[in-house]
């Protein structure tokens, strides 16, 4: 048997895509919404697979420390990440690749969850990223 659970974390953060071809390479940002599916198969004696309180502090904790209110720029950007830092003060997170919905679906379930969950008996099956009310990018881990 595996249960699993969801906890939904809202932050904003700012961004633009390289090569897209249209508006959304100028810097612009959304408020994203975050959803965490975490996974497992013991319950503790409460019932509980993970504590929901204690699962929205390591999700919230990790998003308010890194991406909240900070640019999420790509490390082939080197102008865009240039000028951000000649703003002060600046948030400023690179990533290995661009920043899309997908791609950060994809750092979170696979950079950030692992690390976050250590511990827990817990283990993130999908992320999904909202970057508007009507779109969403999902990523799935391997069964
Ligand atoms: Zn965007």
């Amino acid at each position: 048997m595996a249960l699993t659970i969801m906890r939904r974390i809202r932050f904003c953060a700012g961004h633009r895509l390289r090569m897209h071809g249209g508006r959304c390479e100028n810097f612009h940002g959304h408020n994203y919404v975050a959803d965490f599916y975490v996974t497992g198969e013991e319950q503790d004696a409460v019932g509980r697979l993970i504590d929901f309180s204690d699962l929205k502090a390591r999700c919230k904790g990790w998003l308010d420390e890194h991406w909240d209110h900070a640019f999420l720029l790509w490390d082939q950007d080197e102008n865009g990440i240039a000028a951000l830092r000649q703003v002060e003060p600046h948030r400023l997170f690179v990533m290995p690749y661009n920043p899309t919905a997908e791609n950060m679906a994809r750092y979170l379930l696979e950079e950030v969850c692992p690390k976050i969950l250590e511990g827990t008996g817990a283990r993130a099956s999908k992320v999904v990223i909202w970057e508007t009310d009507e779109s969403f990018a999902e990523v799935s881990a391997e069964p």
